[in-house]
Order: structure tokens, then C-alpha cells, then sequence
């Protein structure tokens, strides 16, 4: 087992350098918001018990969490790990995931605020293809978009103070939780504002693949 925890900010290109590490690791990704669903879809014992707390607005509890994780890591692709994608966020939650499976590699994609920022509140879409541009760095050609219909589309909240308050958040959770990780050595921060090939390999690198 040589389970890998993948952390970065929204905006961060995590979802890109996910789907990479998968190609690469072989190792299954692990998002507990999916998990979730499908055990409560799938209707097995952990599932209903999370389908009560949601249906009753109420955050599933770590526990909870955490024998979903236990039923998941048991499934046959998972037997040389998995990569988890929003898991832990809390150092409660790194423990108890310490006690069932053993974390080799915390990748880091970090890139500064401002660039985030920068990157977020300049997107923009085309309501027609779903195609994805941005102001300064892809702007939609003088004719139009490339699908032949166009129209702009912007969400609501790619805006400044949103994205801010949102990459405060996560500086909040995320900090104990670096430090935490830190302290074991595992931790393994990659410079994610750079070429999207730059990352993967640094990613790469820091799990010596
Ligand atoms: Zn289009």
C-alpha cells in the first residue's frame, strides 16, 4: 500500500494533475463526496448510515468517513493504494486515516493567491459548447467562438471576493494539516504556477515514478 494525499487550492490545475498521477500511479483517485454518493447509492450498511446524516443536513462524521474509506481500500484496485482528493482536512481525520492505511506521499500543488485569482476571475465560457476562455490568457477569437454559436457565459462566483474568501478557507484548513505532514517528512510542495507538463513532472519526481 503506498496511498498518496493530493492537496491544492481551487484554481490550482488539480483536477489536470490528478487525472495524470492516475495515468501514471495506476493507483484508483479517491474523492470522499463520490464515495459518498455511491455507498448511499449502493445502499450498503456505511451508506445508509450516511444517507441519515445527510438527509438530516447534518456533516457526515469522521467515523462515518473513515469506514467508508476502510470498505473502499479493500476493493481489488486498490490494493497497491489509492490517491485521495479532499481527504484528510483536518489533523483528526489524518490520524484516523493514519490507523487504516499507510500515506507515503503528500503532493502540494501550490501557486500564489493573486495568480489564482488572476486565473479564476478572468474565465469565461461559451454558453453554447461549453468551450472554456479567459480574458488575458485565451480570449475568444474575434468571430466568435470556435463552435460557430457564441455566447459569453461567466459564473457569479468567479468573482474577486468570492475566489479570496474561498483561498482563505482553504489556507485555513490546509495549514495545520501541511505542517502536520511536514513534521512526518511526507510532505512535498510543487510549484503549480508554472507549465502544466513543469508540474507533472516535479509531481512525478516527488514520488519517484
Ligand atoms: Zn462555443
Amino acid at each position: 500500500m503506498s496511498s498518496i494525499v493530493l492537496f491544492g487550492p481551487p484554481g490550482a490545475g488539480k483536477g489536470t494533475q490528478a487525472e495524470r498521477m492516475i495515468d501514471a500511479t495506476g493507483l484508483p483517485q479517491v474523492s470522499t463526496g463520490d464515495m459518498l454518493r455511491a455507498a448511499v447509492k449502493a445502499g450498503t450498511q456505511t451508506g445508509l448510515e450516511a444517507k441519515g446524516f445527510m438527509e438530516a443536513g447534518l456533516l457526515v462524521p469522521d467515523s462515518v468517513i473513515i469506514d467508508l474509506i476502510k470498505e473502499r481500500i479493500q476493493e481489488p484496485d486498490a490494493k497497491n493504494g489509492v490517491m485521495f482528493d479532499g481527504f484528510p482536512r483536518t489533523i483528526p481525520q489524518a490520524e484516523a486515516l493514519e490507523q487504516i492505511t499507510g500515506v507515503t506521499h503528500v503532493i502540494a500543488i501550490e501557486v500564489p493567491d493573486e495568480r489564482i485569482v488572476e486565473r479564476i476571475c478572468g474565465r469565461y465560457s461559451c454558453g453554447a459548447c461549453g468551450n472554456v476562455y479567459h480574458d488575458t490568457f485565451n480570449p475568444v477569437p474575434a468571430g466568435g467562438c470556435t463552435c460557430g454559436n457564441w455566447e459569453e457565459k461567466r459564473r457569479a462566483d468567479d468573482n474577486e471576493e468570492t475566489v479570496s474568501s474561498r483561498l482563505a478557507a482553504y489556507h485555513e484548513q490546509t495549514s495545520p494539516l501541511a505542517d502536520w505532514y511536514r513534521s512526518k517528512g511526507i510532505f512535498h510542495p510543487v510549484n503549480g504556477d508554472r507549465a502544466i507538463d513543469d508540474i507533472t513532472g516535479d509531481i512525478l519526481n516527488a514520488l519517484r515514478l
